[in-house]
């Protein structure tokens, strides 16, 4: 790896992300002029937008391509009519998360490692999210609630990993982030925080030469878990950002969902995982969308989304190969389909 050493790393636009994410845009009408297109071509839903308002950070409609309404970005930000459709298998809750929420803001489902949901917003609406149904506002502690969940933390010593995820956990200031990591480093029997987040993607100016130190000196090994589900995502921002990750650190993966008329596709999640390793960034998983209502538009049947990743391994080495995993309630893992 030593010719990294010699490439020149541009620094991200100096743009102040706070400004950014001050700044996101909710307006569908707004969205729809920057982009050219006519909203009464494709009016949005009343309904959805009540549910799930549209929010987008700029940098990511950047990347967008005017005058097409099949853009894949577009396409997972548009509230479209077609979130009303919702067949009866699904539901608000189809994971059942909130069994196993001991306390405010901490999901415990899996062996050795934790899930917090450290912030209450992410940066972009993603119409197929799985929690879009989910009440972060009040399962996001405050500093005070925070007692119970790092005493949760401190009293199973089976516990070595701590997952901050979504709300998006980088959508929080680097001071709360830094008292965050210091509370979880005097914890010793954890080893690992892993981060998982879109803001890399969606708002690359956030990674800022203070938060990178923050994850250099943290005692941690620090996995972070971008989630990219498209190349077009990878803007040059994006490109800089992932690189600044890359020469820290932080081991950098990706993790995307298989969706309806975006990526459902061996050529385009062939030319991801690419762009992806091109940038420091290997595939971690890719899931199959849960059974969210307002979200049945973007699924994607089960055998194709295995005939997908099976031509994917004749096309590419195995490390370039995402795992395919779906969520069942009550399973003690993910269950990876190939
Ligand atoms: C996905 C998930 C994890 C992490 O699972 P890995 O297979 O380790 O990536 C942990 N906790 C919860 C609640 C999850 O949904
Ligand atoms: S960033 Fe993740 S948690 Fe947030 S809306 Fe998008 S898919 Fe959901």
């Amino acid at each position: 790896m030593t010719h990294k050493a010699l490439r020149i790393i541009p620094s991200v636009k100096s743009e102040d992300w706070r400004e950014i994410l001050s700044d996101l845009l909710t307006d569908p009408e707004e969205l729809l002029n920057i982009l050219r297109l006519d909203i009464s071509k494709k009016p949005p839903s009343l309904s959805a937008l009540t549910q799930f308002p549209l929010k987008v950070p700029r940098p990511f409609i950047d990347a967008m391509e005017p005058g097409n309404w099949s853009d894949p970005l577009l396409l997972q930000v548009w509230p479209s009519k077609e979130e009303e459709m919702t067949p009866s298998s699904f539901s608000t809750d189809p994971l059942q998360e909130y069994k196993f929420n001991p306390v405010a803001g901490l999901l415990h489902k899996y062996q050795a490692r934790v899930l917090l949901t450290a912030a209450p917003h992410c940066a972009v609406h993603c119409r197929y999210c799985f929690r879009r149904h989910f009440d972060y506002q009040s399962n996001t502690p405050s500093r005070k609630d925070w007692g119970d969940t790092l005493e949760y933390i401190k009293n199973d010593q089976t516990i070595k990993e701590v997952i901050l995820s979504g709300g998006d956990p980088l959508g929080i200031s680097d001071r709360q982030l830094l008292w965050l990591i210091r509370e979880l480093e005097s914890i010793d029997h954890l080893d690992i925080l892993r981060i998982h987040s879109r803001i890399p993607i969606v708002l690359p100016q956030r990674i800022t030469p203070e938060l990178i130190t923050i994850f250099d000196q943290t005692r941690f090994d620090v996995v972070m878990v971008v989630h990219c589900n498209h190349s077009q995502e990878i803007s040059e921002n994006v490109k800089n950002a992932l690189m600044t990750i890359q020469r820290s650190s932080v081991t950098l993966l990706n993790q995307s969902v298989i969706l309806a008329g975006i990526n459902d596709d061996t050529k385009i999640l062939k030319e991801l995982s690419h762009t992806l390793f091109s940038h420091g960034v290997l595939p971690y998983y890719i899931h199959l969308p849960d059974k969210v209502a307002g979200t049945a538009h973007f699924s994607v049947k089960t055998d194709k989304a295995i005939q997908i990743i099976d031509s994917l391994k004749k096309e590419l080495p195995g490390y370039l190969v995402p795992s395919l995993v779906q969520e069942k309630p009550g399973e003690s893992s993910k269950t990876r389909l190939v």
